[in-house]
């Protein structure tokens, strides 16, 4: 059977939600083998094996850290001369895209970004991409080379299928440009304690009708008795009241949580498309007519003041 190359997220060998679900899809076109770059394969080998990765391939050098992406591209360059893979799937992060975009250029091949499934055709892989806002289902295929494709996070929940799993070293040669730029620091974002958004299981965000950063806390407090993200609608975050990195939607990140909870958000069709695949969703507002109540599983037509306060003092309660 044909083998998929999928690139691991992970930290040290914890392996992050995305590369579970990049396995799920890999599933679907062929036998998955991860790549897994950096220390902590031993640790990540028996998680991915869960998922489905036949074999591990992993290489570990100073470059994938020290340095930005091209050691990354260069391992996996090598990864495909080794194993002629049907496609290589990389993760839909900022990280993931440069990297895939770099790989296709290097493979002389064509680049699929931010695709939601993927199948098999009879010449090749066939990606599935939501366009335009969700407006549109674009299927699109590869037809030359070996497919590059990101995958968005959320695009299919992780399904387990026992498989080996064995790690295998991959045999890395660096070119002059992966040493080209250096990391010279690294600042981690302070924690919120929270989940990362996109992989969270329930987020609770907020918009224009919270009426300033300060008023902020109403949502964060709702969030944190939900163990849920805080999430933020582009009026919110333009408005400087919320930073970016929790901005939902087209110009911002993608969610499909189980539990999404919208508070005094109308309901644009740009911030549709980043939470309307959530399983449950729950909309609190005053006007009776916002457009986001058209989306929603339950609504709640009332001053979100009153309301958030009241619902996490219930959560809490229990
Ligand atoms: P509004 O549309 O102003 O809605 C505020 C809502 O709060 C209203 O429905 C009001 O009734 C309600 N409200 C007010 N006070 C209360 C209260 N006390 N209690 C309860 N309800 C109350 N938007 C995004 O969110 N994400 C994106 O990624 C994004 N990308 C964009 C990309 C492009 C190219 C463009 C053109 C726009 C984009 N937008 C995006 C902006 C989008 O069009 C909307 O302007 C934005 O989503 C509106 O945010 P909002 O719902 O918070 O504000």
């Amino acid at each position: 059977m044909a083998e998929v190359l999928v690139l691991v997220d992970h930290v040290d060998g914890a392996v992050r939600k995305p590369t579970l679900e990049l396995l799920t899809i890999a599933r679907r076109i062929g036998e998955p083998v991860a790549v897994h770059l950096g220390a902590g394969a031993d640790t990540a080998a028996s998680t991915l094996g869960e998922y489905g990765a036949t074999r591990v391939l992993a290489a570990d050098a100073p470059e994938f850290g020290g340095y930005l992406v091209v050691p990354k591209v260069d391992a996996l360059e090598q990864a495909v001369e080794a194993v002629g893979p049907v496609a290589v799937l990389v993760p839909s992060s900022a990280e993931g895209k440069e990297i895939a975009a770099r790989l296709a250029v290097r493979l002389g091949s064509g680049l699929i970004t931010d695709a939601v499934d993927l199948e098999a055709g009879d010449d090749g892989p066939v990606a599935t991409q939501s366009a335009f806002a969700a407006a549109f289902t674009v299927k699109s295929r590869v037809t030359n080379g070996v497919p590059v494709i990101t995958v968005k996070p959320n695009s299919a929940a992780p399904e387990a299928a026992s498989a080996a799993g064995a790690v295998e070293p991959l045999e890395v040669s660096f070119g002059d440009a992966a040493k080209g730029t250096k990391v010279v620091s690294r600042t981690p974002r302070e924690s919120t304690g929270r989940p990362e958004l996109t992989e969270a299981a329930i987020v609770v965000s907020g918009g224009r009708g919270v009426n300033g950063a300060e008023n902020f806390h109403v949502v964060e407090s709702l969030a944190d008795s939900l163990g849920a993200a805080v999430g933020a609608s582009r009026a919110a975050v333009d408005a400087g009241w919320y930073p970016h990195t929790n901005q939902v939607g087209q110009t911002g990140k993608t969610v499909s949580p189980q539990l999404y909870i919208a508070a005094g958000i109308s309901g644009a069709i740009q911030h549709r498309a980043g939470m309307q695949t959530s399983k449950t969703i729950v909309a609190i507002n005053k006007d009776a007519e916002a457009p986001i109540f058209d989306l929603v599983d339950y609504g709640v037509v009332g001053d979100l003041f009153q309301v958030l306060p009241q619902l996490t003092e219930e959560v809490e309660s229990r």
